[in-house]
């Protein structure tokens, strides 16, 4: 055995990370290990997002979405100010463009004031929204003045730092390949050796259902890859926007469309659309994982999905393979952005739950067995909701193993 942990955490990405630091706090004499298969920690979603601090405003009130991100912002503007990590305030705009958004608008609105009252939400009419984005055309929008901009790799890494000085121990370049339960222990068999935990919490992302079979958890949901393409405004062009600015979201998709993001180093990013990626952990469209594609198109949920949402899914993939088709999308908020304004950026992958039924899980789910917790699916905002997260996975944690 090379190693002998209380606690055995898979995933070193912002969910991992900062369950690793709140669980190190609260039980400074547990042994706790972090296993990450990559060489970097945050290497894939947490390292490949848009960077937004969100407001909380979507969500459904009472969801632990809406309750876990406003309580997860605010810990994460402390925790940013207390460790001098970087972030700005820049703002951000959801702007209705037809008939139909303005009145999808007044929801998201209500659904603001309900889940955070503080925040300062506003509606804004056509002339506000050019006081506050000259370039910006719309019917109507939402404003949330203290929508943040961070760096979320730097933010998991601080968080690394903090778990590894209250004596958590991180193994990158270690991928947990099974998970042999042996009375109260569990072997972790890794590409480094076997381990031995008591507990073991899996924030595995892309895999965490991969993961939970392992532990013989249920394979629904099931994680099914999209991947989401970004652009690059060109740097004469980045004063085009001075803040975040969003559609409307569409209740019956879960991603938020493409929208204009600042980024800290001073870039504007256009995007994410959302295609069916063929890797879990391929950042382009000719990155194929044949085991990754096999199980997406034999798994009944995704084409039931498929089979409800055709049009969306043929419009986003020619966004994604016509420049001109995805400049045009973001035209609808900008008028006077141009193709040979931007050029190819990042893309990121997300892991989206779907169950057998073709329904895409919305909120985040935590599933647990004997000395076992599983997050089953921690979408976007979960990197707002980091901290929030980490506490809400350690009270589990305490009660179900009782730690205390
Ligand atoms: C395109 C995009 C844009 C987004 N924008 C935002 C945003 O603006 N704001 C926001 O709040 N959220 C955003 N999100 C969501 C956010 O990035 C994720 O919710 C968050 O990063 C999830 O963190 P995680 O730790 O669960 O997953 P990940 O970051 O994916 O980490 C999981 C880790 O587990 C490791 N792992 C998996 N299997 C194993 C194994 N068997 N052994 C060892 N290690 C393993 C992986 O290598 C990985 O490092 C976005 C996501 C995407 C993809």
């Amino acid at each position: 055995m090379e190693g002998s942990y209380d606690i055995a955490i898979v995933g070193g990405g912002i969910v991992g990370l900062a369950t690793a630091r709140e669980l190190g706090m609260r039980h400074p004499s547990r042994k706790i290990a972090v296993f990450e298969k990559e060489r970097e920690l945050a290497a894939h979603q947490t390292g490949h997002n848009s960077g937004v601090i969100h407001s909380g405003i979507y969500y459904k009130p009472g969801s632990l979405k809406a309750t876990l991100c406003v309580k997860g912002k605010k810990l994460l503007w402390k925790y940013c100010d207390e460790k001098g990590i970087p972030y700005k305030s820049v703002g951000k705009l959801i702007v209705a463009t037809n008939d139909a958004e303005v009145a999808r608008l007044q929801d998201v609105y209500r659904r603001g004031l309900a889940n955070d009252p503080d925040a300062g939400f506003e509606l804004l009419d056509p002339k506000q929204i050019k006081e506050i984005e000259p370039n910006c055309a719309g019917l109507q929008a939402v404003r949330s003045p203290k929508t943040g901009i961070v760096d979320y790799g730097l933010v998991s890494r601080t968080y690394a730092e903090d778990a590894k000085t209250h004596g958590a121990e991180i193994f990158t370049g270690c991928a947990v390949e099974g998970i042999v339960v042996d009375g109260s222990q569990s072997v972790l068999k890794t590409t480094r050796g076997d381990f031995s935990a008591t507990y073991v919490i899996s924030c595995a992302g892309l895999q965490s259902d991969r993961v939970a079979r392992m532990t013989g958890s249920e394979p629904s949901p099931k994680i099914v890859p999209f991947r989401g393409d970004y652009f690059v405004v060109k740097p004469g062009r980045q004063n085009i926007v001075q803040g975040n600015i969003y559609p409307v979201p569409d209740p019956a998709f879960p991603f938020l469309g493409v929208h204009f993001t600042p980024r800290m180093n001073g870039e504007i990013w256009l995007g994410p659309n959302a295609v069916l990626a063929f890797a879990r952990e391929g950042y382009t469209f000719f990155t194929i994982n044949p085991r990754d594609l096999a199980e997406t198109l034999t798994f009944g949920g995704f084409w039931k999905l498929a089979a409800k949402y055709p049009q969306i899914g043929y419009s986003e993939m020619y966004r994604d393979l016509s420049k001109r088709a995805f400049v045009a999308e973001c035209q609808k908020f900008v008028p006077s952005l141009t193709v040979d304004d931007v050029v190819k950026g990042p893309a990121g992958v997300r892991a989206q739950a779907l169950d057998d039924q073709g329904a895409m899980v919305d909120d985040f789910v935590f599933s647990g067995g004997k000395n076992i917790i599983h997050v089953r699916n921690a979408p976007s905002p979960a990197a707002t909701s980091s901290m929030a997260i980490g506490e809400y996975i350690a009270e589990h944690a305490e009660k179900e193993f009782a730690l205390a």
